[in-house]
């Protein structure tokens, strides 16, 4: 039988057969799809795609994460050899920019192996066009970089918004995993009849009530305890910025952007963005090691603060004193409160007693 061409079409005759499915497996199809998944398929980012990020909106995002893994560099002790690694580069804007910062620093692009974590083809071709004179690597899984054994500096910017998660809803005292079923053609959600063991469920949830929801991610604790692992076996830091939350919260926060817009999740498989806020206790809990430091997640306005972003701003209206007006829009855009500057939180894991600037105490 020839395989049916629409991705919905496949995933409901998935349906059909085996039964409801969890949304984790959704998302993953509906992303990762070999030929039809959203992430498999053109760039999505930019004006005339779904989205923007923040490397995107302004040079300085970059060059901040550039600083960053300057000093992190440093206080690793300069290494001669190290790799650097990127979650989800997009189009190689965020390395382009950081990488102007690090060729300032002596010895630190000779000592630099640069490793891309990437799926698509089509920012595959944008990474080469920005960073081929730095001679990446690339790779789809991590598990690729195993035979590396020098320290390793990460750094993923909305990579684990992308990556699957499950709901469960409370009802009538038990929790049930969300399941998306069929009524007729069209795609549904539903509840599992099987209770969720009592073990599974967060401390934080034992008390809500009904019509409560919750979301777990088992994928991205799983990436951060490996890489916690690596970090801890090579030395070295991961920096991931993202959406999402601090402490292990309520709600349901699975979503589609299409064309910048909200857009229902289970409408259009294969040509939305899918994603989840970030549940950063839960990554930070995920870490088989810890950072030295008393905190290890700051809003996206606290870190790029502490890395200088409003200085570096004042130095370039100085310059340009025509750009001054787009300079301080971008920078607003950055860390305003009501824009990405608190929703955005950055986490550090990272060996044992590295303690990378500014996750510390004293800062945030
Ligand atoms: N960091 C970039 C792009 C963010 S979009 C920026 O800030 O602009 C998410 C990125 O992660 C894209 O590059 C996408 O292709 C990649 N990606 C998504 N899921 C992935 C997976 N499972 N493995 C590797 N890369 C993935």
């Amino acid at each position: 039988m020839a395989e049916p061409l629409d991705l919905g079409d496949q995933i409901n005759a998935q349906i059909r057969a085996t039964g409801p499915m969890s949304i984790s497996t959704y998302m993953r199809l509906c992303l990762t799809h070999p030929t039809l998944g959203y992430y498999k398929k053109a760039d999505p980012l930019g004006a005339k795609g779904d989205f923007v990020t923040a490397p995107e909106i302004s040079q300085l995002f970059g060059e901040m994460i550039g600083i960053w893994l300057a000093n992190t560099w440093t206080s690793l002790g300069a290494p001669k050899a190290f790799d650097l690694v990127e979650l989800g580069p997009g189009r190689g804007t965020l390395l382009a920019d950081a990488l102007r910062v690090i060729k300032n620093v002596p010895g630190m692009i000779d000592a630099m192996r640069l490793a891309l974590v990437e799926t698509n083809p089509a920012l595959i071709e944008k990474q080469k066009n920005l960073l081929t004179p730095f001679t990446p690597i690339w790779v789809t899984e991590l598990s690729q970089l195993d035979d590396h054994t020098t320290p390793i500096l990460m750094v993923a910017n909305e990579f684990f918004d992308a990556l699957p998660i499950r709901q469960f809803i409370k009802k009538d005292g038990t929790w049930h995993e969300r399941l998306i079923g069929l009524e007729g053609d069209k795609r549904q959600y539903g509840l599992s009849p099987t209770p969720l063991h009592t073990e599974l469920i967060p401390d934080q949830m034992k008390d809500s009530s009904d019509g409560a929801i919750f979301e777990q991610s088992l994928l991205s604790q799983d990436v951060i305890s490996t890489i916690s692992d690596k970090l801890q076996n090579r030395s070295g830091a991961l920096l991931a910025i993202d959406y999402g939350y601090t402490q292990t919260q309520i709600g349901d926060t699975f979503q589609a952007i299409e064309n910048h817009q909200f857009a229902d999740p289970l409408a259009n498989p294969g040509k939305a963005d899918l994603t989840a806020h970030v549940d950063f206790e839960s990554l930070a809990k995920a870490a088989t090691h810890t950072t030295g430091t008393d905190q290890n997640t700051l809003t996206q306005a606290a870190f790029l603060k502490a890395m200088g972003i409003v200085e570096r701003t004042e130095s370039l209206k100085a310059k340009n004193p025509d750009h001054a007006a787009n300079l301080e829009t971008d920078l607003n855009r950055l860390i305003g409160d009501t824009e990405m500057g608190s929703l955005f939180k950055c986490l550090c894991i990272s060996s044992e007693g590295l303690n990378p600037y500014p996750f510390a105490a004293e800062v945030g």
